[in-house]
């Protein structure tokens, strides 16, 4: 069975070791890659993220693909000692790097780390008020096994929302876009993290994924209620929410 890595046809489980490579490749230098390539705007975005999840004190989170932990960080802050935070990652250096960067922060307590892949959780049923996935579904293989499994660990009245790049909603916002993610984005990722490659994957990985309205319908698929989506930064990236009920 065949899926993409980029805008390469590649073997299902070809596309995970790429992946891997990618994010081990990337842990060191992601979080300055991140605030360089988004200007720093990633923060707000995941911010926003936070306050349209509806948490509140005590509430169980999960981070899938909570990579370096900043949404984590955000999530911690709110559920308080008396709720947890669970930051989950399939990859080894960059749950590495996320829990160096917060436990240098202080931010501790409520917050457990684990390996797992997105399309199988090692959680019980029912478990989770909030889950955040973001710039992680992108690179999921079975983007539908990924979600059928965290709708199976939110509680009834749960939430998840997917931060993810999406379709720009304007055309000249598109050409800009491209000439940026295609040129310029792999220069940055050479300069400064010496993998252009890397930052090629990132620029075609976001080409391929699903716009707003087909991931809106993907999450419907699979049972998740009331689903609606914000475009952010002109739909550069969007944020999607849907319901257990
Ligand atoms: N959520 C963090 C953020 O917003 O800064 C990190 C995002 S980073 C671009 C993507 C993360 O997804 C990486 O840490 C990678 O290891 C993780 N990832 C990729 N495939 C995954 C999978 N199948 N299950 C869980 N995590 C996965």
């Amino acid at each position: 069975a065949t899926t993409h890595f980029g805008f390469r046809q590649v073997d299902k489980e070809q596309k995970v070791s790429m992946v891997a490579d990618v994010f081990h490749s990337v842990a060191d230098k992601y979080d300055v890659m991140n605030d360089l390539m988004s200007f720093g705007v990633h923060r707000a975005w995941k911010l926003f993220t936070r306050e349209c999840s509806g948490v509140k004190v005590g509430d169980r989170v999960l981070d899938i693909a909570g990579g370096t932990g900043d949404i984590t960080a955000l999530m911690s802050k709110r559920v308080g000692p008396t709720g947890q935070v669970v930051l989950a990652d399939i990859n080894a250096s960059m749950l590495k790097v996320g829990k160096a960067k917060l436990r240098d922060r202080g931010v501790v307590g409520n917050i457990d780390f684990v390996q797992a892949n997105a399309e199988a959780l090692p959680f019980p049923s029912n478990y989770f008020d909030v889950i955040t996935i973001a710039f992680g579904l992108r690179n999921v293989t079975e983007k539908s096994n990924a979600l059928a499994s965290m709708l199976r660990v939110l509680k009834p009245g749960g939430r998840l929302l997917v931060l993810e790049f999406s379709k720009p909603q304007y055309g000249w916002l598109n050409k800009v876009y491209d000439t940026y993610s295609f040129k310029l984005l792999p220069k940055m990722g050479e300069l400064v993290a010496n993998d252009s490659e890397s930052y090629q994957y990132l620029a075609e990985s976001i080409r391929m994924h699903p716009d707003q309205d087909t991931l809106a319908q993907m999450m419907r698929d699979v049972g998740f209620d009331e689903v609606s989506y914000f475009n952010l930064s002109g739909g550069i990236v969007a944020l999607h929410r849907g319901y257990k009920f």
